[in-house]
């Protein structure tokens, strides 16, 4: 522990995980040793293993006080409105595609939620209705954010699913404009880039970076069970 307690690791790797990555992440008195996978899922246990054996001797000795796992909410939930309960946050599905992102999102949700109803509520005069949540919170919510979810979902089913496609990712990053768009992306939380000059080389450059990284990729690990794997991505 002593060895955390400043520190946060990442480790990268088929071995660990095809498509995510490991961590030792410090938590108060204890660190959370984990990994997470997508396409993979059987794999779990052999990815963990070989994540205690990388970290090897920093976790010599811990105490196994816990053994926990919950897939990370990419996906918008069916309903998230449901009476006059509604969902933020990780229980709506609100992490990001591609960059994991559920921090801002959550923060986010959780106060347009409740500056909505506090509005609906007229100073303690009106129960909300769930249409009229759903014509508030989730509508401004959707109408701020269901573009960000979109691109990244795209970018993820063209980018994640394979070795070619993120050596092509990694070979893209080179470029200057799409490191711009990417910084500012993430700070804005809503995708940019409105110039359509470089949106288009950007399109050229992205088939040749696919042509280069199929071509220099090393053979994906093999998965156990493509296809249910592949439809959650
Ligand atoms: C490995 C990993 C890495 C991540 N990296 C990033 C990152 O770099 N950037 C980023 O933005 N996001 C990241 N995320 C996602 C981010 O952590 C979540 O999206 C975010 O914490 C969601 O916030 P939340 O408030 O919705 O839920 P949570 O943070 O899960 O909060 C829910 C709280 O409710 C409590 N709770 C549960 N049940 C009950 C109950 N019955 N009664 C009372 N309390 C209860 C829980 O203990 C918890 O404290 C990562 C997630 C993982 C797993």
């Amino acid at each position: 522990m002593a060895y955390y307690e400043e520190m946060a690791e990442m480790y990268v790797g088929d071995d660990v995980s095809p498509d995510f990555y490991a961590w030792v992440f410090p938590k108060y008195d204890h660190v959370g040793v984990g990994t997470g996978t997508v396409v993979n899922r059987p794999a779990i246990k052999k990815y963990q293993k070989n994540t205690r054996e990388r970290v090897g001797d920093k976790i010599a000795g811990g105490k196994i006080i816990k053994v926990e796992a919950h897939p990370i909410p990419e996906h918008y939930r069916p309903r998230r409105v449901q009476g006059r309960i509604a969902l933020v946050g990780d229980a709506a599905g609100y992490v990001t595609k591609c960059s994991g992102e559920g921090i801002y999102f959550a923060a986010k949700s959780g106060r347009m939620a409740a500056e909505e109803i506090v509005k609906l509520m007229k100073g303690g005069s009106h129960l909300p209705t769930q249409a009229e949540i759903e014509n508030t919170y989730i509508k401004k919510y959707d109408g701020l954010y269901a573009p960000t979810y979109t691109v990244l979902d795209i970018l993820q089913k063209v980018f994640y699913t394979n070795n070619g496609a993120r050596e092509a990712f990694v070979e893209l990053c080179k470029s200057k404009y799409v490191q711009q768009v990417t910084f500012d992306s993430y700070l804005y939380k809503r995708v940019q880039g409105n110039n359509p000059l470089d949106d288009l080389k950007l399109l050229g450059e992205t088939f040749g970076s696919l042509i280069k990284g199929y071509s220099i990729a090393k053979p994906d690990e093999e998965i156990n069970n493509p296809v249910e794997s592949l439809k959650r991505i």
